[in-house]
């Protein structure tokens, strides 16, 4: 049986289930198809997200209000207060986001892994689908790639189209475990620490009365030793009696944005599109907003009858409009921590400690919130120039002229 759509989109987390009420809230007819056998089944079950990424209809996924950061590097600490967003059940806020494209008229179906893409004469035309006995082909105007970076499944355009795959060392592993009978504390704590997070670092975060979300990101790490090292030898109160109960494995490419991130009949959004702030492997907000422009602009070529890579473009000039500057501070900061990371995180804390002001901004630095506004304060000091070095911060801050 051959069906056929105006656009397909391949991955059911926040860019495909954004793509597909855009779509469809523009007259779209769409479907979209999630490997695993629920929406936000699999996916790590935390978030930390921005105020703007919790648009009203998803509060209720909220398991905690982020008034609190404790900050770690190997020989200091320091607490900041302030509004630093939420932490969301993400099995959750992806199943309201799919109830929103549901609500817009997007059709969803759950098990269904993209195997392959339709090709013909150069350009997307479809994808086939198969799962145990079960194959079909689906025919559509514009595939939507939004099946993430995590695995061997993901990353369509990447592999299928471009015929390339993510820089493995250029890749952030990481692991985050659900801690069940957590004490309560609803500070976030961030651990920079190049022992047991290169290039990363790890968290707890606050989820819920009873639980904690414990996690580690690095460069060329085991993310499951590193985790297991990480709560064993720290010393958490919080973490004192808790146990995992789920694990989340993941991975995040911080080469920077595919480049480009459409070909003809094709584009990628969020994780898929390596559209990840890299200073801190934030991936959330991107995913929702360029999972929208995606979905509108293949609604738009496909209603001027011209899914080519030419009118497809279009998506990849708003993108980087919006957060073109952002996405590469964030990798530049984060290559300029690379070198005596340790150092350079103790020098950070010990001028926030000594520079009260710069707290807020040094937060929003590191989540990339308001970051044009924030990396003036921030750079304004010359110990902070230091931190990040003078030649990184001319560029960054040139990015926001
Ligand atoms: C451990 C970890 C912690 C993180 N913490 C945060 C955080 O606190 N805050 C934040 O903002 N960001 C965080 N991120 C980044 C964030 O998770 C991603 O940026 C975001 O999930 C990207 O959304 P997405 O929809 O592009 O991809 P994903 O959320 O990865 O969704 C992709 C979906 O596609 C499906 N899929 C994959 N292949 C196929 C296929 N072939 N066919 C059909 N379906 C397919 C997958 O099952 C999945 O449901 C974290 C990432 C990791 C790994």
């Amino acid at each position: 049986m051959v069906e056929r759509y105006d656009v397909i989109v391949a991955g059911g987390g926040p860019a495909g289930l954004a793509a597909a009420k855009a779509a469809a809230d523009e007259g779209g007819k769409v479907l979209l198809l999630e490997l695993q056998a629920q929406i936000g089944g699999q996916t790590q079950s935390a978030a930390w997200a921005p105020r703007d990424a919790i648009a009203a209809e998803l509060r209720e996924s909220v398991v905690a209000e982020v008034r609190e950061a404790r900050l770690h590097s190997p020989h200091r600490q320091l607490t900041v207060r302030g509004d630093f967003g939420a932490i969301v059940d993400r099995r959750l806020f992806d199943k309201l986001l799919a109830a929103e494209a549901a609500a817009s008229g997007a059709e969803l179906w759950v098990s269904c892994p993209v195997k392959e893409l339709l090709v013909s004469d150069g350009a997307v035309r479809g994808v086939h689908v198969e799962a145990g006995a079960w194959a079909e082909r689906i025919e559509g105007e514009v595939v939507i790639d939004a099946t993430g970076a995590r695995g061997e499944w993901s990353s369509l355009l990447l592999r299928k189209v471009l015929g390339r795959d993510w820089n493995r060392e250029q890749l952030v592993l990481s692991n985050e475990y659900m801690m069940a009978n957590a004490a309560a504390d609803q500070a976030v704590d961030l651990f920079f620490t190049s022992y047991f997070a290169p290039l990363g670092h790890a968290w707890v975060y606050p989820f819920g009365r009873r639980f904690a979300m414990a996690g580690i990101r690095g460069i060329r790490i085991h993310p499951d030793a590193a985790l297991d090292e990480f709560i064993g030898r720290r010393t958490l109160p919080r973490l004192e009696r808790a146990v995992p109960v789920a694990a989340h494995r993941g991975q995040l490419p911080i080469e920077g944005a595919l480049d480009p991130t459409y070909a003809s009949g094709i584009i990628a959004a969020g994780g898929a599109a390596g559209q990840i702030y890299v200073l801190s492997g934030e991936g959330l907000r991107y995913a929702l907003r360029c999972g929208e422009l995606a979905g509108k602009v293949a609604v738009d070529a496909v209603t001027e009858g011209d899914v080519s890579k030419g009118a497809l473009g279009e998506y990849e000039r708003r993108w980087r409009a919006e957060f073109g500057a952002e996405l590469r501070a964030g990798k530049l900061l984060h290559s300029a921590l690379g070198v005596s990371q340790d150092q350079k995180m103790d020098a950070m804390l010990e001028l926030l400690e000594a520079e009260p002001r710069l707290q807020s901004a040094f937060m929003n630095v590191f989540t990339g919130v308001e970051l044009g506004g924030a990396l003036k304060v921030l750079l304004a000091s010359e110990e902070a120039k230091r931190v990040f070095l003078s030649e990184t911060t001319s560029r960054v801050l040139e990015l926001f002229k």
